[in-house]
């Protein structure tokens, strides 16, 4: 069954990294019945890799405890050691992609069909290898400020990032959107940006607003742009 047999409007969190903070964040979402794909690299995970943004330091997970963690969401690709895709030479390229694949899959024994380009950067033959392995859905990082769906699955840009001004008045445009056709918000970030920006009490306002509405149906990535390409 397809999501439009039913509704016009979906909401969709598309999370990258696998850090820690995703612990305390998928709990806000399982609380409000919130649907998350989130993108993690398998090949930063063991020994679980660390950095430091704005003074904060930042750990990645193990894997151990993940497939309980986010169990009920979806996982997807995000590159073996989150690499800049297109500066990469096709064997490379392939590797990061197919390898991080398989290795999300054994984890999860879930099928990986989704993906999102580490910093949003991609080209046409990044494009074509990821077709080539599987990936049916990637994520950029750009932007629109609006609820079309994509016009090319491999180049799916998104309403907006959580820390956006714009996060609150979009919600309410999209709960009083009354549309024939399928529309849908896709919300994306880091989780470590709440732990940075202090930003937890106001993500929690806005999944109070965008939850619990009859007519928006909430789902991973792969059940709302679920047609095979
Ligand atoms: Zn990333």
């Amino acid at each position: 069954m397809n999501w439009t047999d039913n509704y016009r409007k979906a909401f969709v969190l598309s999370y990258d990294d696998g850090v820690y903070q995703d612990i305390p964040l998928v709990e806000m979402l399982n609380q409000y019945g919130l649907k998350c794909t989130f993108h993690l690299n398998s090949g930063l995970m063991d020994p679980p890799a660390v950095w430091e943004t704005n003074g904060a330091r930042i750990e990645r997970m193990p894997p151990d405890g993940l497939p309980d963690l986010y169990r009920g969401h979806e996982i997807a690709s995000h590159t073996l050691h989150h690499c800049d895709l297109t500066q990469l030479t096709d064997g490379e390229l392939f590797r990061e992609v197919i390898e991080d694949r398989q290795a999300l899959q054994k984890l999860f024994g879930q099928e990986i069909r989704g993906f999102s380009y580490p910093y949003g950067h991609t080209d046409k033959g990044v494009k074509f290898l990821l077709d080539m392995c599987g990936i049916d859905y990637a994520r950029g990082v750009q932007s629109t400020h609006s609820f079309d769906p994509p016009g090319d699955l491999l180049e799916i840009s998104p309403t907006c990032r959580h820390r956006e001004e714009e996060i609150f008045d979009l919600a309410r445009e999209f709960i009083a959107l009354q549309t024939d056709s399928p529309q849908i918000f896709l919300l994306w970030g880091h989780s470590y940006e709440f732990h940075i920006q202090q930003g937890w009490k106001r993500f929690e306002r806005f999944c109070d607003l965008i939850a619990g509405h009859g007519d928006i149906f909430y789902g991973t990535m792969g059940e709302i742009y679920n047609e095979r390409r």
